[in-house]
């Protein structure tokens, strides 16, 4: 059994078989074949040898006429290594004897040598590596070539390893059999995670390397609430874990049985609990987990998987469907955030960029290309006229650009009542605040819009320069750390002095402690992932705000985010022992 210690971005647990995804194909494991079909499962692995084999060699030819022979060579050497009767004795005995299918035989005969290699402390060898995980994928190729049919569509339910996931990807996966997944890369609030919470799929992220230690088929365990993977668990490991799985479908129904009750406080302050959302389908979430609304709606999620922009009627529709979902409650609508994680292939920045965080992406981005802008401005403006909609901008850096984009939301009202297309003229306008320069003059900034909301997720990158999909920085991207304390508190203050609602939208507000944290800053509203609500408002009905200001005073005046997160987490401990234990 091995462990491997990750970021936790998607609760819940999972146990299956693995289905590896690399970054040129899918290994899966069917694990195993039907018993005394064995000699022609070898014949399989024998014709896959001798069409890698061939392959190599022809690789061999061009590349020593194109480079030179000794160039060609390292082919050879591949053509030879796949060749080696060794080799073939060992996977023949692994299908023969365990009844392994020709992949899975394989996978496990190349990890075994690799980690022989491996252990040998020896550069040169271990770089020999490298070319046995080439000639696995050689095989495979030739394998799973035959197999292509099946591999189409995952048909059993697995659990998705991979180095790492596009936020597309993430969003087309197929909940019915995706169970879980963990990759090697990847940080707290990337996209990627976002997207795995809004499909209920348990996840962790930024494990390190450990594709090498696994392979398809294999038995694994994710366990989204404390970050980890479990590789080739032991019985009682499994045990435990079959346990866990059975307690969290309890305290989930016990989390839902407080749906119906409003988040107040026991010294009787109501807070707003809003949903996050980034398809329109969970608009129904939103009702389910008993939020009070929508608080903010990632739009870029339409653009996903497209190569055509959405038209006016596809956003309106979009919208529509939300509003019909959730009669008379709030509904914000972020504009487009397309850019640095998120879509880059459906609208490009004006160029290939080396820092595309820092770049033309999201308001930036509209404000470029405004012909793109005023589709979804004119859409939202007409949605507007059929529920409580509101709108907001994401990535405000500065006062100018704000000004720019409410200027063009009042050009595009102008042009709605010339075409008398109705809409609500009142609609409230907002800005995030995710840019330390944005939080810095929140207070120019507040007499300009309706309402503020924080997004943390980018603010704490930001404020850290640590870039929030990297787990190299991980340990730097912190919501404890004292800055982002006082920059929060900085905005909430603009915000109370100039009389307008401030939320946290960031992923922040979904963990209790922070969300404890928060109230005592003076937030009266959060909004989060859905499935994060019911465990809010549990928090929220066993406090009071003015232990949560004591709280936040106190943590105001530590020095490091380690003492943040360690007085935090006792609070939490105290206030809601379940809540860690879980
Ligand atoms: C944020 O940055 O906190 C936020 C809510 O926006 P996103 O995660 O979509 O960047
Ligand atoms: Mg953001």
């Amino acid at each position: 059994m091995e462990i491997k210690r990750g970021v936790a971005v998607s609760p819940g647990v999972a146990i299956g078989p693995a289905w590896v995804l690399d970054t040129e194909e899918v290994r899966i494991g069917e694990r195993f074949i039907a018993t005394g079909t064995y000699p022609e499962e070898i014949e399989r692995f024998d014709r896959a040898v001798q069409a890698a084999a061939n392959e190599a060699r022809q690789i061999q030819k061009t590349v020593s006429e194109r480079l030179g022979e000794q160039y060609g060579a390292i082919f050879g050497a591949h053509a030879a290594l796949i060749e080696d009767p060794n080799l073939r004795q060992e996977v023949a005995a692994q299908i023969r004897d365990h009844s392994f299918t020709a992949e899975y035989a394989l996978s496990r005969v190349i990890r075994r040598r690799a980690k022989i290699l491996a252990g040998l402390n020896d550069r040169i060898l271990a770089d020999r590596q490298s070319d046995l995980f080439d000639i696995e994928k050689r095989l495979l190729r030739q394998l799973v070539g035959q197999r292509q049919a099946q591999l189409q569509k995952l048909s059993e339910a697995a659990i998705l390893l991979a180095h790492d996931l596009a936020p597309s990807e993430t969003a087309q996966l197929d909940r019915q059999h995706v169970l879980a997944f963990a990759t090697e890369a990847g940080g707290r609030t990337s996209h990627t995670a976002i997207v795995a919470n809004a499909l209920g799929i348990p996840a962790v992220v930024g494990l390190g390397p450990f594709l090498t230690d696994v392979s398809g088929g294999d038995l694994v365990i994710v366990d989204g609430n404390r970050g980890l993977l479990i590789l080739d668990p032991d019985a009682e490991t499994l045990e435990r874990y079959r346990q866990a799985q059975a307690a969290q479908a309890g305290h989930e129904r016990e989390l839902i049985e407080l749906r119906d009750l409003p988040a107040i406080t026991r010294d009787g302050v109501r807070i707003l609990l809003l949903g996050n959302i980034e398809f329109p389908e969970e608009a129904a979430q939103i009702l389910e987990r008993g939020a009070d609304g929508v608080g903010l709606y990632r739009t870029e999620f339409l653009y996903l998987g497209r190569k055509e922009d959405p038209t006016e009627q596809e956003h309106f529709q979009a919208y529509l469907k939300v509003l019909r979902q959730l009669p008379g409650k709030p509904i914000v609508i972020r504009t487009l955030d397309i850019g640095a994680d998120k879509f880059r292939s459906a609208v490009e920045p004006p160029a290939q960029e080396r820092n595309p965080f820092l770049g033309v992406r999201s308001l930036r981005l509209c404000l470029h290309n405004k012909s793109l802008f005023r589709v979804q401005l004119r859409a939202i403006l007409r949605a507007s006229a059929f529920g409580d909609v509101r709108i907001m901008f994401p990535m405000v850096s500065t006062l100018a650009e704000l000004r720019e984009a409410k200027l063009l939301l009042h050009d595009v009202m102008d042009e709605l009542n010339e075409e008398q297309v109705p809409f609500n003229p009142q609609i409230p306008v907002g800005t995030m605040i995710e840019v330390p320069s944005a939080a810095l003059i929140a207070d120019l900034l507040a007499k300009e819009v309706n309402f503020f909301s924080i997004g943390t997720n980018d603010l704490i990158q930001y404020v850290l320069a640590a870039d929030r999909t990297n787990e190299n920085v991980a340990y730097l991207y912190n919501a404890s750390d004292p800055a982002v304390l006082r920059l929060i508190e900085q905005v909430v203050r603009a915000a109370e002095r100039h009389g307008i609602p401030v939320n946290v939208c960031g992923e922040m507000g979904a963990e209790p402690m922070y969300a404890f944290v928060l109230i005592g800053l003076g937030l009266r509203q959060l909004s989060t992932p859905p499935s994060a609500i019911p465990e809010l408002k549990r928090l929220i009905r066993s406090i009071t705000v003015e232990e949560a200001r004591r709280a936040a005073q106190a943590a105001l005046q530590m020095e490091s985010a380690q003492d943040i997160t360690n007085y935090l987490r006792d609070q939490i401990r105290r206030i809601l022992p379940e809540a860690l234990a879980v």
